[in-house]
């Protein structure tokens, strides 16, 4: 097998590429099959911009071999994926993703402290209803077992399938439990259910991870169709989902892929993590707290040259002591000016014009109750900094 390295000229960042993502999502997945942004290079290499992170983590954990010093590693990411789906609401061909992965830990703990890790997120950001939808897809061992289950309950149920899922009954059956199609939604009903097939091993894991989100007094669905588009997964699935978003309802999921550092070359290494949906985070976010556009504290109204040139360094000194500071770099009337001041909707607006030079003082204009005060010139920064210390 040959082993799977960067791209060249892509540097790794330690505490992409068509084969790596083919071998690990899967080849009979929705991403793999038709949502890649796959192409050739100058150069000729194929190249494919990566449709989500997992499989570029592992990637970089195999080549550098940090497994040898440590098998156990937490990472995080954050970037854009591209998938080619039909843009809509909530679905985007460039995407953001905040990833989380654990290495080396086989304990459904650590599929837990991910789920903790989502829910206090959200929590803290405000979102109500988000709610972990939880499943175990099993293991090598015992999902062949199911396979054939539902494979043998299908065959006699064709004519009820949409032509995806005719498909997938050949590459990938579970993926039909999955399918949002009404009449395969309706089918896969009746269909054997995974739980039932689970080996011992498999069913300890999914008990055990049930019990300590009881224990944690952390509220979930058992969810019997959250298989996901992914192959890697084996035993523990989960999503987050909120009804904020409409049909878009996943704002994050993840899972275990034990099995995916060894298909990918490497020594036999357990792993589990999430993927935050980052552009539906902010929607959800936007949509449940009111967020006020940042508004100027002052408008800094130059007058003519010599003006703009005194005031301009005003403004970087402003900004760094972290006061909304904004200036128009025009020669522009002072009517104009306070026009423009009155959009931006700032709060105060010093001017200084050819009088105010000449006197060393600025004006200071309240929007609010236009009432006028003199501002030395000599100290402008530090007597705007003092000003506003209370608000800032
Ligand atoms: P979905 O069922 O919504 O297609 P998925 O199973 O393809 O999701 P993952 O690959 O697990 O999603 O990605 C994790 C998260 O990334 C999703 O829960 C979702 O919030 C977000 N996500 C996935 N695809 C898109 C997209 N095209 N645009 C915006 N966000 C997305
Ligand atoms: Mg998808």
């Amino acid at each position: 097998m040959t082993s799977i390295r960067a791209i060249k000229g892509f540097k790794d960042i330690l505490p992409g590429e068509t084969e790596l993502f083919a071998r690990s999502i899967g080849e009979a997945t929705d991403i793999v099959e038709k949502e890649m942004y796959t192409f050739t290079d100058r150069s000729g290499d194929l190249l494919t911009m990566r449709p989500e992170a997992t499989a570029a983590v592992v990637r970089a954990y195999l080549q550098h071999k940090i497994y040898a010093q440590d098998p156990i590693q937490k990472y995080y990411t954050i970037g854009p994926m591209f998938r080619r789906e039909r843009p809509q609401k909530g679905r985007y061909r460039q995407f953001y993703q905040i990833n989380a992965e654990i290495f080396g830990v086989a304990s459904p703990y650590a599929d837990v402290q991910l789920i903790v890790m989502l829910v206090e997120l959200l929590g803290r950001l405000g979102v109500t209803d988000a709610k972990p939808h939880v499943n175990s897809l099993g293991c090598p061992a015992c999902r062949p077992d199911y396979r054939r289950a539902l494979l043998d309950f299908l065959a006699s149920r064709e004519a009820r399938l949409c032509p995806d899922c005719l498909r997938r009954r050949e590459t990938n059956p579970l993926r039909i439990l999955d399918c949002k199609v009404p009449r395969c939604r309706e089918t896969s009903l009746e269909a054997p259910e995974l739980a039932a097939f689970l080996c011992p091993e498999c069913r300890t894991h999914f008990d055990t991870l049930q019990q300590a989100l009881d224990e944690l007094g952390i509220a979930y669905v058992i969810d019997k169709r959250l298989v996901r588009g992914l192959d890697y997964y084996s035993r523990t699935t989960f999503e987050i989902q909120t009804t904020a978003l409409g049909a878009q309802s996943a704002v994050a999921g993840g899972g275990r892929y034990d099995g995916l550092v060894k298909t990918l070359g490497g020594p036999d290494i357990p792993a589990t993590g999430f993927a935050i949906g980052f552009d539906r985070l902010a929607e959800i976010v936007a949509a449940e707290r009111q967020i006020e556009p940042a508004v100027p504290k002052v408008f800094i109204a130059a007058l003519g040259a010599e003006a703009q040139a005194r005031a301009f360094p005003w403004l970087t000194a402003l900004n760094r002591r972290g006061i909304a500071a904004e200036m128009l770099f025009e020669d522009k009337s002072l009517k104009s000016l306070m026009k423009r001041a009155g959009k931006l909707g700032a709060r105060h607006v010093l001017i200084i014009g050819e009088n105010e030079l000449a006197a060393d003082t600025g004006q200071l204009r309240n929007m609010a109750t236009r009432e006028q005060t003199p501002l030395a010139l000599e100290r402008v920064v530090e007597e705007l900094q003092q000003r506003f210390r209370e608000t800032v």
